[in-house]
């Protein structure tokens, strides 16, 4: 069973509207154990959210090479969303080193954890209120 810890957003400007943009760190974790880590970062007035899921021992410093990077786009469509996988080098986290291999698009949609990446989404999709109030909002552009 999956739990999320919440924690303060970080808010900026978006380079090409100047509307309020959000972007969110939460750890996951599984029976009480730390588990995992999704990124979000969208924008007001966006129809879009760019994640990364990185799952894999997150307990402790080092990085394990057992650490993967799942990314993904999330589309609104009125109270549902759509959840697609994405190459993991394609979003504003492509470059951390510490959230583990980034996955292509075809390995993620491989991998033996691609369905705990998905309940991820789901829980953050029910549970995360800013993620919430992002799908309840109006697309301006
Ligand atoms: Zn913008």
């Amino acid at each position: 069973m999956f739990e999320i810890e919440f924690n303060e957003p970080f808010y900026s400007v978006c380079t090409c509207c100047g509307s309020n943009t959000t972007s969110l760190t939460r750890f996951v974790k599984r029976d009480g154990n730390a588990y995992a880590v999704y990124y979000a970062f969208f924008t007001e007035g966006h129809s879009g959210l760019t994640g990364l899921v990185s799952i894999g021992e997150w307990g402790i410093e080092e990085i394990p090479k057992d650490r993967y990077a799942f990314g993904f786009d999330m589309m609104v469509t009125g109270e549902s969303y759509r959840a697609m996988i994405i190459n993991a080098e394609n979003t504003p986290w492509g470059k951390a080193d510490i959230l583990g291999q980034k996955l292509t698009r075809e390995e993620a949609m491989l991998h033996p954890w691609l369905k705990d990446v998905y309940e991820i989404i789901d829980l953050m999709a029910d549970q995360d209120d800013e993620v919430r109030g992002f799908f309840g909002q109006e697309i301006v552009h």
